[in-house]
């Protein structure tokens, strides 16, 4: 299993780790910086190195028991077992996941739907709604902007399994219930705006999230509005 640094602090762009295992050009170490695919988040991207080597990491992925998997550029020789290695985050692609996911977090609380899907990219990202009315997108972009000029303090904090199951309203995506099993579930929250399960990396606060837009709002069925936001900078 390799501890999560991510989940603590989401601004380490950098760290040392100890290699556990090497399968095929895929690396797990015994802690990381590299948040894995999930919950519409893609995998970090950057490097490793090490005494006599490095290497690039193209994406992150979960492995078995909780081993996250450090997938190496084609080609790359991977470092031996038990190797002290350097982590690197490509962190500009990174922090502009963390906007992105932030300002999901923002849009959620702006349009009171459940949410039935979603995907991050440092491009664009989008979220859908289960709802059937129109998206008047000048008052949701407003509201956005007035949401980050308001710097809300972003934090999180764990809670047990039970609590969780006595709040069900907590969790509002409908396609996503927060992984159970672990005894505990991680809560995100945004304060005054939004709390609910999450695993992802955000932000410390809203500010950050800077310039965003509202993007095509597409209509996916009768009951499904895609809303895509972009950063503008
Ligand atoms: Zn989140």
């Amino acid at each position: 299993m390799t501890e999560e640094l991510f989940r603590e602090d989401s601004y380490l762009r950098e760290c040392d780790a100890t290699v556990t295992a090497v399968v095929d050009n895929a690396v797990s170490l015994d802690r990381t910086i590299f948040y894995p695919l999930g919950g519409g988040q893609p995998g970090d991207t950057g490097a490793l190195s090490w005494d006599d080597g490095q290497a690039r990491v193209v994406d992150t992925r979960y492995g078995d028991g909780g081993a996250i998997l450090h997938v190496l550029e084609e080609g790359a020789a991977a470092p031996a077992e038990g190797t002290v290695v350097n982590c690197t985050l490509d962190w500009d692609r990174r922090y502009r996941h963390m906007r992105m996911h932030t300002a999901m977090h923002l849009l959620g609380s702006v349009l009171q739907y459940g949410v039935t899907g979603g995907n991050i990219s440092a491009e664009k990202s989008r979220l859908d709604f289960d709802m059937e009315d129109t998206v008047d997108k000048e008052a949701v972009g407003e509201a956005l902007a007035r949401l980050v000029v308001e710097d809300h303090a972003v934090s999180c904090r764990w809670i047990t399994e039970e609590e969780l199951d006595a709040q069900p309203e907590l969790v509002r995506t409908m396609s996503v219930q927060p992984p159970r099993g672990k005894g505990s579930v991680r809560l995100l929250e945004i304060e005054g705006v939004d709390l609910q399960p999450c695993g992802g990396t955000h932000l410390k606060s809203t500010g950050e999230v800077g310039a965003v837009r509202i993007g095509k709002v597409e209509k996916k069925g009768r009951r499904n509005r895609r809303v895509n936001i972009h950063l503008d900078d």
